[in-house]
């Protein structure tokens, strides 16, 4: 680790050596008997945290997802989601495969949003010919991008009068919190719990931004986890003896929420250092991740280069570097510069 800036994803981090002695110290039970003290003290506290009844500790933001999509939809059943995103395009399409679920994939608008217009006209009639449509799924953040808390009412709003129950994938939920209280004023707790309380189910990962080695949880009502907890049984079974996990996440949530604000601050570094440079595209950095678009196929030459110069990103044409926990901005300037003397080599 040491020597090499990682910017492949956020979720490339070490445990902290805090966060590794709160893990060792951590009271355990079996979890299947419901036995685990300080599983049921996580699940307690991110309920508590989102607003809601109940949660359920899950090992990862997939698993999390397809039991959330597979508690409000059944054989037979359709769920309205992004074209890009996690829970339609890049989990396995599990919630096809294993619940026999159909997406109903939609485009969207340039800010990362789904059309209200086209989320109503995707909604089916209730007619023999068509899959029944029973959920909305949304994702914050998107790809980097925070989706504004009004859109979040009026989406769900819309799918509400249509009856339909709705999830948001919130894997890196708390970086969107962060986000809009610098923008709209207000806590990070405060605006996650205003996000879940537009949803019926948030899934949140405690192994992205926030650092923890492993771990997600499903939040919602006490009727729709008692669900998921079913189904995570189904999905490969529950986990025994977790508390030392839970015991991260639960560091996690205590110590490394507002601290998610300097990684927005780095991601936002690093695109400024490289704006300007001919040959690059760079989006600006709402949240933890930046994209860059290379011009004339140069992509891999640059990852190449980059990799030699111990900065690793991912990506062919369009390059991702991800800020975290274990970066610094001396890591950052680094980045910049070999990303810079790449395109002076030439
Ligand atoms: C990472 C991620 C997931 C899945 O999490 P895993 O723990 O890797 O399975 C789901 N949704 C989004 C938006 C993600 O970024």
């Amino acid at each position: 680790m040491s020597g090499v800036v990682d910017l492949r994803s956020d979720t490339v981090t070490r445990p902290t050596p805090a966060m590794r002695e709160a893990m060792a110290r951590a009271e355990l039970g079996d979890d299947v008997f419901g036995d685990d003290p300080t599983v049921n003290a996580l699940q307690q506290r991110i309920a508590a945290l989102l607003g809601k009844e109940a949660a359920l500790f899950l090992p990862s933001g997939t698993q999390s997802n397809l039991a959330g999509l597979m508690s409000h939809c059944g054989r037979g059943d359709e769920y309205l989601v992004g074209q890009g995103a996690h829970c339609y395009r890049y989990e396995g399409g599990g919630a096809a495969v294993l619940g026999s679920v159909q997406p109903q994939p939609l485009a969207h608008q340039p800010d990362g949003t789904l059309a209200l217009a086209d989320i109503e006209a995707a909604i089916k009639p209730d007619d023999q010919h068509f899959a029944r449509t029973r959920l909305l799924a949304l994702e914050n953040t998107l790809g980097g991008r925070v989706l504004p808390m009004p859109y979040l009412a009026e989406a769900t709003a819309l799918a509400r009068r249509h009856g339909l129950a709705t999830h948001l994938d919130g894997a890196r939920l708390f970086n969107a919190a962060v986000a809009l209280a610098s923008t709209d004023g207000g806590d990070a707790r405060a605006q996650a719990k205003a996000m879940a309380s537009h949803f019926d189910s948030v899934s949140v990962c405690f192994s992205k931004g926030l650092g923890a080695p492993v771990g997600s949880a499903l939040v919602g009502s006490a009727e729709l986890i008692a669900r998921a907890h079913r189904l995570r049984k189904m999905l490969g079974g529950g986990m025994r003896q977790a508390g030392g996990l839970a015991a991260a996440a639960l560091h996690a949530l205590e110590h490394h929420v507002d601290r998610l604000a300097e990684d927005h601050a780095l991601a936002a570094r690093l695109a400024d250092g490289l704006r300007g440079i001919a040959g690059l595209q760079v989006q600006s950095a709402q949240t933890n991740i930046v994209f860059v678009q290379v011009q004339d196929g140069r992509g891999p030459a640059l990852l190449e280069h980059l990799r030699k110069q111990g900065v690793l990103a991912t990506g062919l044409i369009g390059l991702r570097f991800v800020t975290h926990l274990d970066v610094d901005r001396a890591g950052i300037e680094r980045a910049i510069a070999a990303v810079r003397g790449f395109f002076e080599e030439r």
